[in-house]
Parts: structure tokens; sequence; C-alpha cells
């Protein structure tokens, strides 16, 4: 099954922060791959807007090198002329008046008209001030914005305020690109579209959940801008809470962006306040390679690179269900997944139980998106009833006969899904307050208590104390393996 391709309305799309990091790496290469799939029409226009004085052709140049160098496969370069004959440049400054009356002649008044703001955001009310005041933008425009949307409850309201100022909710696209993998929106499907789960899918049934993001590397060269986050500003509050709405959420009316989002901001509502006993924070530490404090260039830094903690929901549905979340640099392997435990049988016929399992459904983000299923069944051959688990495994990949280049990366979707008009997989402005309004307190627990990460080894699992977040409710970990 190769995936259905319906090309979306023509377009203008103007990235602002077009030469950087963000845009070399993903937008630009999501872009090419939809215009190659044939989604993107090629009367569509891509202007980037950055600071850098070039010319179009300039421009072209560097988007040509972006995409040979963050697409393995584009050997054959197809389309490319024809891409890059889409592509435009305004050199702007977003807190002066340079280049915004180019861009306004630039801008076509009758297509989709979409403002990616890749920058930093402290220049997303200048952004959105020069927009509207030489009047590029009108009610049907929209704005992406990235993560981090505020560091704090306090900064991502300034930040949903100046927005507003200019911009009306339904324009407005958060992203957080964990919501555009194929996976987390088969979450959904799995749990919606199916009758078989969602009677199972409650407290009675789910002893436990485990969300685990691992990373193999370190802070690499965002240390300054990571030491001021952490893992819990930078994953938990966005990216691991956004998985977690996504698994506890009640059966929305209708899949529509409202209906959907509504829901997902009932579960943050419900989520209890965090113990300080149900939190372990980590710093990978030296080993060959430079640990966190050197990676940050901070000896004295109290930020987490790991974080582990018990979440509990406040609902008829999870009540005794603990949502356990972890997430890390410099662990044993690079993995994210979903593990949803369910509880034992009320009574076993069999005697002994030997070699019984709990069922265990594992959905997993990456590597080889896919879910797994552990069922028992009886170890083969004569000798007795014995038991024995057998996956009952679907990767995506093998299961819709493409190869994993197929799957459109997150950036892809989210960008389609713009141009579309559809806000079903971006965050809602309550929704990320809602997530810091629970987060904060948390962070600032830590801080009063003035608590010190414990340092783990790199290539582990993270500080021995996780274990016992989970040890001591009779409950293990599963292995962080690839
Ligand atoms: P970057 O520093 O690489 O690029 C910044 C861009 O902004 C450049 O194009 C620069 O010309 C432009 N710019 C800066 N000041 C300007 C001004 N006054 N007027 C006009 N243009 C100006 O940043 P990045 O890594 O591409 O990140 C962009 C945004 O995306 C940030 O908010 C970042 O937090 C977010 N983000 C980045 C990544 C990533 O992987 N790089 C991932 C998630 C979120």
């Amino acid at each position: 099954m190769v995936s259905r391709v319906i090309p979306v309305d023509p377009f203008d799309l103007v990235i602002f922060g077009g030469t950087g990091d963000l845009a070399r790496r993903k937008i630009l290469p999501g872009l090419y791959r939809r215009f190659v799939a044939g989604q993107m029409p090629a009367d569509s226009r891509i202007i980037g807007a950055a600071r850098s004085e070039m010319d179009q052709a300039g421009y072209r140049q560097f988007v040509a090198e972006a995409l040979r160098e963050f697409i393995p496969d584009l050997r054959r370069a197809e389309g490319l002329s024809d891409f890059l004959g889409t592509i435009d440049y305004v050199a702007i400054d977003a807190q002066g008046d340079g280049g915004w009356a180019e861009l306004a002649g630039r801008t076509r008044k009758d297509v989709v008209r979409a403002f990616y703001f890749s920058v930093a955001p402290a220049l997303f009310g200048d952004l959105a001030e020069r927009l509207h005041q030489h009047g590029i933008t009108d009610a049907s425009s929209r704005v992406v914005v990235e993560k981090p949307f505020g560091r704090d409850l306090a900064t991502a309201r300034d930040l949903n305020a100046v927005l507003a100022r200019h911009f009306d909710e339904t324009q407005i696209y958060r992203i957080d690109h964990y919501l555009g993998k194929e996976t987390v929106q088969n979450l959904m499907a799995v749990r919606f579209a199916n009758i078989l789960f969602e009677p199972l899918w409650n407290s009675q049934f789910i002893d436990h959940v485990q969300i685990t993001v691992a990373e193999t590397v370190g802070v690499g060269g965002r240390g300054s801008y990571y030491d001021r986050s952490g893992a819990m500003r930078d994953m938990v509050q966005n990216h691991l809470m956004q998985l977690l709405c996504l698994i506890a959420m009640e059966p929305p009316y209708r899949f529509d962006p409202d209906a959907v989002r509504d829901e997902k901001l009932k579960v943050i509502r419900a989520l209890d306040p965090v113990r300080p006993e149900d939190i372990v924070r980590g710093q990978y530490l030296a080993n060959g390679q430079p640990g966190y404090l050197e990676d940050v260039e901070n000896p004295a830094s109290r930020t987490e690179s790991y974080i582990a903690l018990k979440v509990c929901i406040s609902n008829w549905r999870w009540k005794g269900t603990p949502f356990y979340l972890r997430t890390g640099k410099r662990l044993r392997a690079r993995t994210s997944e979903i593990a949803i435990t369910f509880r034992e049988p009320p009574h076993s016929i069999f005697e002994g139980e030997e070699g019984w399992k709990e069922n265990v459904l594992v959905i997993r983000l990456q590597p080889n998106e896919g879910m797994n299923l552990r069922v028992m069944i009886k170890e083969p051959g004569p000798g007795g009833m014995r038991l024995t688990e057998v996956p009952l495994d679907m990767s995506f990949a093998d299961a819709l006969g493409e190869t994993g280049a197929d799957i459109p990366d997150a950036y892809e979707r989210l960008i389609m899904d713009v141009i579309r008009g559809n806000q079903t997989l971006f965050m809602r402005g309550d929704e990320v307050e809602a997530a810091w309004a629970w987060a904060d307190p948390v962070i600032e627990g830590w801080e009063a208590r003035d608590d010190r990460p414990r340092g783990y080894d790199p290539g582990t699992s993270g500080p021995e104390d996780a274990l016992m977040l989970l040890h001591r409710d009779g409950r293990r970990w599963r292995e962080i393996r690839e």
C-alpha cells in the first residue's frame, strides 16, 4: 500500500528564519519531498526571509545545498530544478523596516498564505506586528510557530498574547513535531477505529503506562540553550505530555481539531501535582567524552539531562493507573516508545503459571515505527501446558509495504496540514498553558529544594534511583534498546 497523495491548494509560504538550522534540516527538505511526491502544486512559492543579504539565485543555491546535505538519497535530484523554481528570497529585518515592502509585493492574495516563524520566540511579536502593518496578512493567513513555546506559564501567556494581538487562534499553528509522527497518529486510529482496545483502555485493565524517549547524543552544540531549559522543559512539558494526552484522552466526538484538543486539555487539567519523591533527575557523567557539565561549560549547573517521573491522572478512567515518563540524553539506545502493560487475568486456570507474562502493547515511535502486542500462547509440543509469549508485530514499513523513506517525516505532514488549514495536530494556546501550569510547580519545587541531579554513566539507562521509582511500586522499566 503506497500512501495516497492529495495535492494541497497552491500557496505562498514565507519562512522567516529561512537561512536557519531548522529551515535547512527540516522545513526545506520536507517541502522538497512533498513537491516530488506531487503534493505541493508547482505554482506555489516558498519565500525565504532572513537577515542575510542574498538574492533569489543565491538562496536557490543555498536551498540546493541544504537538500544535498540533509536528503541522503538526493543523488538523482528528481524535480530539483522545478522545485528550486518555486523558491524566492527577501532579506528582511524583523525588528526594522528593511524588506517589508518588498515582501508585501511578493506575496499573493489569491492563494493560501502561511508564515513560518522559524526564528527565536523573542521575534514573534515583531513579525506579527510588521506583517499586520504592511497589510501582508489577513484573516485567512496562517502562522506557524516552533517550540519552545515559553519557558513557563508566564512566558507562554505572553507569547499567546503577542500572537493574539494580530491573529485569531484558528490562524495559529503551534508545532509539536511528535504529533506529526505516523505512529502517534496511529495511536488515535488504533484506539478509536477498533472496538478491540477501547473497552480495556482504563485502570480496571491497564496496570501502568511507560513513555520513554531516549537519546544517545549529548547536548552537542546546543549546550548553553539546553542548560537554560533541561529535560523537563525541553521534552516532558511538550512532547511526552502530548503522547500522554493521546493515550489518556476520552474519545472525541469527532476527529475535528477542537474536539480532539478539548479532550487533550481535559487530561492535562486532571493531572495530579507530581510529588518530589516521584521525580528523579540526572546529568550524564564524563566517560571518555565530556560529561554534561563540561558540555554546557557550567560546572555549577543543576539542569537535568535526564528525568523520570510518575504521573497520576485523577479521573474515572485512570485513577489507579500510573504513567511513568522518562527521557534523557546519552542513554544506551536511541528509542522512543509507549508501553501499555495490562493487568493479570483475574483468575488463572493454568497451574504454576510457568512462563506467564502480562500483555503489553508497545507503540514504537522510533526506530522502526510500529506496534507490537505481547500475547501468551501455549508453548508448542507435548509435555503439558506451559505458557510462552509471542509478539503480534506490526511494523508500519512492512505492513504498508513502504520503505521507511516513504513514510513522510513529521514536518512534511505538519506543513501540509497548515496549508490544508487542519489544526488537529497542533497545540492550542490553552493546552500549552495548561501543560506549563502543571510543569511550573514541579520545576519550582526542585529549585526551592536546591535539588541536584544525580550523575549517571553514559550508555546506561540513566540514574540508579530511577529504577527505584518503579521497584517500589512492584514494577520495572522496560529495557532501553533499539
Ligand atoms: P538559527 O539561529 O539557526 O536561525 C535563525 C534564523 O533567524 C536565521 O535565518 C536568521 O537570519 C533569522 N533571524 C534572526 N534574527 C533576525 C531578524 N532580526 N530579522 C530577520 N531574521 C532574523 O535558528 P534555528 O535553529 O533555525 O531555530 C529557529 C526556531 O526554531 C527557534 O525558535 C528554535 O527554538 C526553533 N527550533 C529549532 C529546532 C532545530 O532543530 N534547529 C528544533 C525545534 C525548534
